[in-house]
């Protein structure tokens, strides 16, 4: 079974957040990283944040390197290495 991952770097917050999350199945992922969002990014629970959380579930397992936006490398923001 394909592994499922949340990378919390591709969602821009303030705290810089580098947790990544990852399950079997799209709904335990789902679970866990709704409560991520509310508790440590202070989301509220809704239909809204659940459907935006599905949309950056990725295949796979996270990669150990995502570049965060204005990361000082000379990359331009919003190219990634991959
Ligand atoms: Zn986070």
């Amino acid at each position: 079974m394909t592994r499922k991952y949340i990378d919390c770097r591709e969602f821009p917050s303030e705290t810089n957040c580098s947790v990544a999350i990852s399950a079997d199945s799209d709904e335990e992922l789902l679970e866990v990283a709704v409560q991520h969002a509310v508790s440590v990014h202070k989301h509220t629970d809704s239909p809204e944040l659940r459907s935006a959380i599905r949309g950056l579930i990725h295949e796979g397992t996270a990669p150990e390197h995502v570049l965060p936006p204005g990361a000082s490398t000379g990359v331009p923001v919003g190219v990634r290495t991959h």
